[in-house]
């Protein structure tokens, strides 16, 4: 069953959001966040920004005095939490690759960066969410919509509130 660091963020927004992004409903994929990341890191870090598969992740590395980081760029702070444990989970799977890296999380619009690392706290935490996503995503049928601030943005609204 394959994880992806999209799919951490969504357990961490919405499971309902998280269930039909598994089903392949994935129409807002290419999303605004990624075209700005995209233009972030053309501007900034032509030279030492790398993009790096790991499984089934891709990870924007970027080469830094003291080691190496990976970069997520957010449009808005709103989700921050999801996007931490976005980023968090890439950490953890180059951990388990033997590679040791800081998270940063940058907000262009904001004029703001965050850094993130990884406890081993978050390992253990991690290992438990894993674990519920793989039980979400085999729910037959998607888990009831709740009424959340970001639904009214959310891609799958059509599928939640009529
Ligand atoms: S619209 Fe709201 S309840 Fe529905 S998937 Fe999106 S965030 Fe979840």
């Amino acid at each position: 069953m394959r994880i992806t660091g999209v799919m951490v963020q969504y357990y961490f927004t919405c499971r309902r959001e998280l269930w039909f992004f598994s089903r392949g409903l994935n129409f807002d994929f290419e999303n605004e966040d990624m075209l700005i990341g995209r233009l972030i890191h053309e501007e900034s870090y032509e030279r030492d920004w790398k993009e790096v598969l790991l499984g089934d992740a891709m990870l924007d590395v970027v080469r830094r005095r003291n080691g190496i980081a990976v970069m997520e760029v957010k449009k808005s702070s709103k989700l921050e939490e999801p996007a931490k444990w976005q980023l968090k989970y890439y950490l953890y799977l180059l951990r388990k690759a033997g590679v040791e890296a800081e998270g940063l999380i940058t907000y262009p619009r904001e004029g703001r960066r965050e850094r993130v690392a990884l406890t081993e706290e978050d390992v253990q935490t991690l290992e438990n969410v894993l674990g519920d996503i793989k039980r979400v995503i085999s729910l037959e049928a998607p888990p009831p919509a709740e009424k959340k601030p970001y639904c009214r943005r959310c891609a799958y609204r059509d599928f939640c509130w009529v």
